[in-house]
């Protein structure tokens, strides 16, 4: 190796939210930064969450204080980066004494508002469902309820915006990439990474940052041929999609006969998002899949509090994902801790490997930062962190009032119906206007695929955002196979399998 100018300060393997994280906020700090993702970029946990940025209620009954105050912290935090992505919202929580005694939820709830220095963020209040609009779709035995404020995200967005921005400021971005080599020679990391079509690189890295998620142990043990001290503990997770069966924008939270809560958010405008099972895993976590028995038990969950009785042939979609939980032996998968913790491992003071094990979406900006301090030793001219002030692409609205952006937009560009205006406008925010290229009129988005896909957001995707196959832009940027029919899908996949030749030629 003697060109220095290919040695890398960091190379971050693994493209969830954990590692754009970490790659955002170390190239901003001034480390030259290599990031390779094994597919695309969110396609492991980070786009098969419950897409909440949350202090986790339900923790607080662990006792886990410190883990709820900081997520409740940073849930204002992120709104103010990405307040196109993120936004408030309200869960309603009807009381079920069997569950839960009315003082403990209220303890919980106070707690909840005040642990972590709400400043944006309504508290919480209770309800009479008999009389509130928010009762109405629910059983009338469940007389009352309480409501109050977390924050809806979208998850993939979060990881490609994190990506952008990281490769604005001038890191390298590798998806569909594997590192399938890590070793230590001379006091520097010597990585292969092998591209989907079999191509390698050679990339040499001053320090190792091991976030991926559920693949961490794999990475340490049989890529790096390390040993660790820690372990993951895998636990799926299962979300299903149905139509919305209720008045208004507030989401729900329902109390489960074994303890745990069950959360039915609006999802994509007209559907519903059901969540979460908690299974013990030990497959592949390329191959978790949705077992009939884990809708059976979200229908049973919800139906118990709702009019509408939901039936399995309900279900327009599922997803499941599996995650990567710090192992501390607790009895019940819901016990396991959701806080994570690092691991480092160095020789002689140089070659560093960060591994990651545990976290949350909530908590990535912060972990990102707390990780590149961990590493200060080793890069003594890093800067300081800054991640906590600066938006992330297309956050960047004044006052972060995304109501006022998307009335700007709308009169800018009257010919957007609608619907199409935001739908750009909560994916892009103020990039909207990169997507739109000039375009004066419905025709200037060029072909629609169904839904509200046209070309120009897909051509954009392509160009900007790195989707290289349909199921990038549909199933993870975009969400648009959600409102397309099969066939619109079959004629999308073709046109963009076209487009991939053409570009490719
Ligand atoms: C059902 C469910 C619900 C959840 N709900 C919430 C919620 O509401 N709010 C919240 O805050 N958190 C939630 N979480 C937790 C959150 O989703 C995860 O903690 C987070 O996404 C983990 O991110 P990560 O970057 O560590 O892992 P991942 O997103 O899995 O990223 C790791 C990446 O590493 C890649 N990789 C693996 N091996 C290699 C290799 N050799 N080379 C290159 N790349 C490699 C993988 O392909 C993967 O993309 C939920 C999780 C689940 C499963």
């Amino acid at each position: 190796m003697n060109d220095t100018s290919e040695i890398f300060d960091i190379l971050v393997v693994g493209g969830g939210v954990n590692g754009v994280g970490i790659a955002r906020d170390a190239v901003g700090r001034g480390l030259k930064t290599v990031l390779c993702e094994k597919d695309d970029l969110a396609q492991g946990t980070s786009s098969r969450s419950g897409k909440l940025v949350h202090g986790g209620l339900r923790y607080l009954e662990y006792y886990e204080f410190r883990l709820v105050r900081e997520a409740l912290t940073e849930r204002e935090v992120l709104m103010d980066a990405a307040p196109h992505i993120i936004w408030p919202m309200r869960f309603v929580l009807p009381h079920s004494p069997e569950q839960r005694p009315a003082w403990l939820v209220r303890l919980g709830l106070f707690l909840y508002d005040h642990l972590g220095g709400r400043r944006k963020l309504p508290g919480t209040r209770s309800l009479n469902l008999l009389t509130a609009p928010e009762g109405e779709a629910i059983k009338q035995q469940y007389s009352r309820a309480f409501e109050y404020s977390d924050c809806w995200v979208d998850d993939a967005r979060l990881v490609v915006l994190n990506a952008l921005d990281a490769k604005e400021r001038g890191a390298t971005i590798l998806p569909r990439t594997a590192a399938t080599s890590i070793r230590r020679e001379d006091g520097l990391w010597i990585a292969t990474l092998t591209a989907k079509d079999g191509t390698t690189r050679t990339v040499w890295a001053r320090a190792v940052v091991n976030a991926a998620g559920p693949w961490v142990e794999n990475i340490v043990r049989n890529v790096a041929r390390q040993n660790s001290t820690k372990r993951v503990r895998l636990v799926k997770g299962s979300h299903i999609v149905t139509k919305k069966f209720w008045e208004g924008n507030q989401a729900y939270l329902f109390q489960n006969t074994d303890k745990r809560v069950i959360f039915v958010n609006p999802y994509q405008g007209d559907l519903t998002l059901i969540g979460t099972t908690d299974i013990p895993y030990d497959g592949d976590a390329d191959d978790v899949a949705v077992e009939g028995s884990e809708i059976d038990y979200l229908l049973k969950a919800v139906n118990r509090y709702t009019k509408t009785q939901l039936k399995p042939e309900d279900v327009l979609y599922s997803f499941s994902g599996v995650r990567p939980l710090l192992e501390d032996d607790a009895d019940n998968p819901s016990a396991v801790t959701r806080d994570y913790v690092f691991e480092i491992d160095d020789v002689g003071g140089k070659a560093p490997m960060l591994s990651i094990y545990g976290g949350k979406i909530t908590t990535y900006r912060e972990l990102a930062e707390r990780g590149l301090d961990r590493m200060e030793g080793y890069f003594p001219e890093m800067k300081k962190a800054w991640t906590a002030r600066v938006p992330l692409p297309g956050g960047d609205m004044p006052g972060a009032d995304f109501d006022r952006f998307e009335r700007d937009l709308r009169s800018r560009h009257p010919f957007l119906p609608p619907e199409i205006a935001h739908h750009y406008a909560r994916l892009y925010g103020t990039r909207t206007e990169r997507l739109l290229g000039g375009a004066k009129d419905m025709a200037g988005l060029g072909r629609h695929f169904g839904g509200r896909l046209y070309e120009a957001e897909v051509r954009y995707l392509m160009v900007e955002e790195w989707a290289q196959t349909p199921e990038d832009v549909l199933y993870r940027r975009t969400k648009q196979h959600l409102h397309m029919t099969q066939a619109e899908i079959e004629a999308f996949e073709d046109w963009m399998d076209r487009e991939r030749g053409v570009l490719a030629a």
